[in-house]
């Protein structure tokens, strides 16, 4: 049994951690922006068929010093998945930037300091695949360029917590050096388990919900929730996975693959047909969210997970029922909205 710190227990990805780590028998520890939710993440994890004695919370910031020394005391490995994540676009980029970063520095020092044996963080297919250079196949030797004119906030603070994450690992210069390991998940979706749906998940529900009158010409890798936080706690202990970054996903779809997936399983209000990128150019100068989609416009992403199934024995499950399930407990969630 380990001692392991889940950072930002609160996150869709990061409960699903800390659901498999008790499942798994060990000891977990979360930290949280605020303890008032200790009693709502308790009962998710009940309700999910796991006994809380081993969890506990501490309260820490991503943009402050205060809390991460006495949450990562005495750790074996920490999973630093806290991030701040948006669909949109921020008022400012270094809203979405120095969290990220910072809570890198905060999170990365207090591990060395400490002796812990390994860090996971999590960080995205977004530090990867937008190279802006015409590439359409990306791997783990890959890195977005972060001072491209079209690569968005949220793709600066991935790339650049993860570099600084790696710059702060390969500083180090004693005897037992605190290793990195990092997983780079595409979209990732499926049941939450609380009701917070997550960020990821509320494009699925606007397409359920009606909100996506046709389909924009995007295409993205996706990824199931359990499998993102499995590959996690294997990248954890696998002693190959030290010093190496993973791709996790389960397949790439165009947007109106996806949309046609849910029409077809009766979700009648997702669209069927395409938006032309003209359109999509057209409501991007009324509104900054669909600017930024008008610029992956057309962009092909293959991200295979190739090294993740051979170094860490990582499988995906079926993306159909992954995208299924996630709709069903979305399409519940409305329904019980609406009663
Ligand atoms: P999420 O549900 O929005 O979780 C984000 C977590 O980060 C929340 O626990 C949030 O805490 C915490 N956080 C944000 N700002 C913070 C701050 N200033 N201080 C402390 N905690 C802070 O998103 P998620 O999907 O689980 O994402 C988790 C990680 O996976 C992120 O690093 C994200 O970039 C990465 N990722 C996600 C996807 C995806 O499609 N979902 C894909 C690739 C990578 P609060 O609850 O207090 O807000």
């Amino acid at each position: 049994m380990a001692q392991i710190l889940v950072t930002g227990a609160s996150g869709f990805i990061a409960l699903h951690c800390i659901e498999q780590l008790l499942g798994q028998g060990h000891e977990v520890r979360g930290t949280v922006r605020s303890l008032s939710r200790e009693a709502e993440l308790k009962q998710a994890l009940t309700k999910a068929g796991r006994d809380t004695k081993n969890f506990s919370l501490f309260e820490a910031d991503l943009t402050k010093p205060e809390g991460w020394d006495e949450a990562v005391k005495g750790c074996d490995y920490v999973l630093h998945v806290a991030s701040p994540f948006i669909l949109g676009v921020p008022k400012h980029e270094d809203d979405l930037i120095k969290p990220a970063v910072s809570g890198v520095e905060y999170v990365i020092s207090a591990a060395i300091k400490h002796k812990v044996s390994r860090v996971v963080v999590t960080s995205s297919g977004a530090s990867i695949t937008d190279t802006h250079d015409g590439k359409t196949h990306f791997t783990e030797d890959d890195w977005t360029d972060v001072n491209h004119p079209k690569t968005t906030a949220y793709y600066k603070s991935k790339t650049l917590a993860e570099m600084k994450a790696w710059e702060l690992i390969n500083a180090q210069t004693g005897k037992a050096k605190t290793e990195l390991s990092v997983i780079n998940p595409t979209v990732v979706l499926g049941p939450t388990l609380t009701e917070d749906i997550g960020t990821s998940n509320d494009f699925i529900r606007q397409i359920i919900v009606g909100k996506v009158p046709a389909a924009a010409n995007l295409h993205f890798g996706f990824v199931d929730v359990r499998d993102v936080a499995s590959a996690h706690i294997e990248a954890m202990t696998n002693k190959k996975a030290a010093g190496e970054r993973f791709i996790v996903s389960a397949n790439e779809l165009w947007l109106i693959e996806l949309c046609t997936i849910l029409n077809q399983a009766g979700y009648k209000k997702s669209p069927t047909r395409k938006m032309p990128n003209w359109l999509v150019k057209l409501f991007g100068l009324l509104d900054a969210p669909t600017k930024q989609i008008s610029q992956l416009l057309d962009a092909e992403r293959y991200t295979p997970a190739d090294k993740a199934k051979a170094v860490l024995g990582w499988q995906a499950r079926d993306l159909n029922d992954s995208i299924l399930e996630t709709a069903a407990q979305l399409q519940a969630f409305e329904t019980a909205k609406k009663a």
